[in-house]
């Protein structure tokens, strides 16, 4: 085949969508509308202790990952933890640290947490509302000052509560089975 045939069939095949099968056993694909607007649908937001809830967006049943938004709508301390995979976090509003290091997550900002990391999330004094967007494989094991594990959170506890909240909050509890990858 020619250079110039090649050329021109794929130029008039450019716009040709796939035409075959997708992989067997391949996952949907998921799209979740809405989530800059954080005043999108309150009955979203999954409580998780007082001023805190989170909304999420994909639950990864078959990785052992959840990304969601967390807002949270006090000052102060809000947990010490360790990660036993690696985070990602997008904030969108606020903003926070960690008492165990120099950085601080601002609006606009991106953060890598690595594996094993110990901190401290503290949102500091005159924010009124902090929301940010975490990608968190593994499990939070929340931890004492000594790093002696005191609870753990992960995909499933999270896929519990919000499963839980939909359905008191009328959404029904299957709603979340949309965020099941
Ligand atoms: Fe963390």
């Amino acid at each position: 085949m020619s250079s110039n045939v090649e050329a021109s069939q794929s130029q008039s095949e450019e716009a040709v969508p796939y035409r075959g099968e997708q992989p067997y056993g391949k996952l949907e694909d998921l799209v979740v509308p809405g989530i800059l607007n954080l005043d999108y649908d309150e009955r979203l937001w999954v409580p998780q202790a007082k001023d805190v809830s989170f909304r999420p967006l994909l639950l990864s049943v078959s990785q052992g990952y959840f990304v969601n938004l967390l807002r949270v709508r006090k000052t102060g301390i809000l947990s010490r933890h360790r990660h036993a995979g690696p985070v990602h976090a997008v904030t969108l509003k606020g903003r926070w640290h960690y008492l165990e290091h120099e950085w601080w997550a601002e609006q606009g900002s991106y953060s890598f947490e690595p594996p094993g990391d110990i901190h401290t999330l503290e949102v500091p004094d005159g924010v009124e509302e902090m929301v940010t967007l975490f990608h968190v494989t593994g499990a939070y094991i929340y931890v004492n000052p000594d790093g002696d594990a005191v609870g753990v959170e992960d995909v499933f506890t999270k896929l519990e509560a919000a499963r839980k909240h939909y359905e008191a909050v009328g959404l029904g509890a299957d709603y979340v089975e949309r965020f099941i990858r």
